[in-house]
């Protein structure tokens, strides 16, 4: 187990001291590790950033970072960057000065100052911007000169809320990808906030899910994916077919489940399900079959619903299993064994494809 950087020990917050946001939030981050915090809009993520950087205080609970408490250092000694939704550049200082005042403030030589803000530039691709103005730049712009001077000091710990929003698609892209290689080359501990869950797969070393002021799961991406504790973090994480169902057997880690209509299906079991109760068996589009090997127990009637193009794929809406909407993932569309709406096939997944979660 690596040295542990960042704890989170029984914190809770309520802004109105009715309703909690965060409740019971127990969490460690280790040193040099990349973490990102996952989940729809309210879910109590930026609350979460804004206690660990010293802007918000538990109401309950205690956080410290390489074993102080957080609340015992005071802001300028915490060695953090932050970049938030919202963090406004100075307005009256060009790029070049906004980029270089947490050096100044540092006390770094001159020549020192010049060639960071210079690399800092690069690496956010805005070094011909230097002399501009922040009024001078587009949203987005102005986001990257804020990365920039979260990063040019090299802190040991960067907060992220969030940075990447405003940028288009292929920028955005450009920017994961760079904060990540700047994370592995400076070795330094991330904690990243999104609600986009393709941000956070591509990222992270571990990535905790939440919902509801509550961590649904934390786990490295794959594991996120493969085996996701609950519903929730199943239709969270990708994208997720969810047949619910009744248990009518378990044994060992596999189990079957009676479907809608009645079919049985063959599924690996999670925790906490019992014989005869509710459970949802979640299924990725990618992993349904539309000719399945002969030795594959999960077969079934489809009816072709809908085909969508996707241009690199093709996705097609089935009815199965008694359910009405099933999305199969196919790599091309002339692999579709029927073109024409209405019309049945086979489909078919092996039973260590799909996971019985019990409801919670
Ligand atoms: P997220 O970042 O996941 O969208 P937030 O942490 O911003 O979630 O918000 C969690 C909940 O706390 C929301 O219901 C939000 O309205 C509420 N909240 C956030 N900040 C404040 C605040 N300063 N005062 C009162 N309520 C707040
Ligand atoms: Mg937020």
């Amino acid at each position: 187990m690596s040295e542990r950087f960042i704890a989170f020990e029984g914190v809770r917050k309520s802004y109105d001291g009715v309703s909690y946001v965060v409740r019971g939030l127990d969490l460690d981050v280790a040193k040099g590790e990349f973490l990102t915090l996952l989940g729809p809009s309210g879910s109590g993520k930026t609350t979460t950033l804004m206690m660990l950087a010293g802007f918000e205080a538990p109401t309950d609970g205690t956080i410290t970072l390489a074993d102080n408490r957080i609340d015992s250092v005071p802001p300028h000694r915490r060695n953090i960057g932050v970049v938030f939704q919202n963090y406004a550049l100075f307005p009256h200082m060009t790029v070049g000065e906004n980029v270089a005042f947490p050096l100044k403030m540092r006390r770094l030589g001159k020549a020192e100052i010049t060639e960071r803000v210079r690399r800092a530039l690069d690496m956010v691709r805005m070094a011909s911007f230097e002399t501009r103005r922040p009024n001078q730049l587009s949203g987005g712009q102005q986001q990257r000169i804020a990365l920039a001077r979260a990063l040019v000091f090299e802190p040991q710990l960067v907060l992220m809320d969030e940075p990447l929003g405003a940028l288009d698609k292929q920028l955005r892209e450009h920017m994961q990808l760079e904060i990540k290689h700047l994370h592995a080359r400076l070795g330094i501990n991330v904690v990243y906030v999104t609600h986009d869950q393709g941000e956070a797969l591509t990222m992270s070393d571990r990535v905790g899910v939440f919902n509801d002021g509550i961590l649904q799961q934390i786990a490295p991406p794959h594991a996120l994916y493969e085996t996701p504790a609950n519903p929730f973090v199943a239709t969270f994480i990708g994208e997720n077919n969810a047949i619910s169902g009744e248990v009518v057997a378990i044994e060992n880690a596999v189990c079957r489940i009676r479907a809608p209509d009645g079919s049985i299906i063959t599924g690996h079991a999670g925790e906490g399900l019992k014989e005869g109760a509710r459970a949802t068996l979640v299924l990725r589009p990618e992993r349904i079959q539309l000719a399945p090997a002969a030795e594959i127990p999960n077969r079934f009637t489809a009816t072709l619903k809908e085909i969508i193009y996707h241009g690199d794929h093709v996705r097609l809406r089935v009815s199965a299993c008694g359910c009405d909407d099933i999305f199969i993932k196919v790599a091309a569309a002339q692999d579709i064994p029927v073109q024409s709406l209405g019309s049945t096939a086979v489909i078919g997944w092996a039973p260590e494809d799909c996971r019985a979660l019990a409801l919670s």
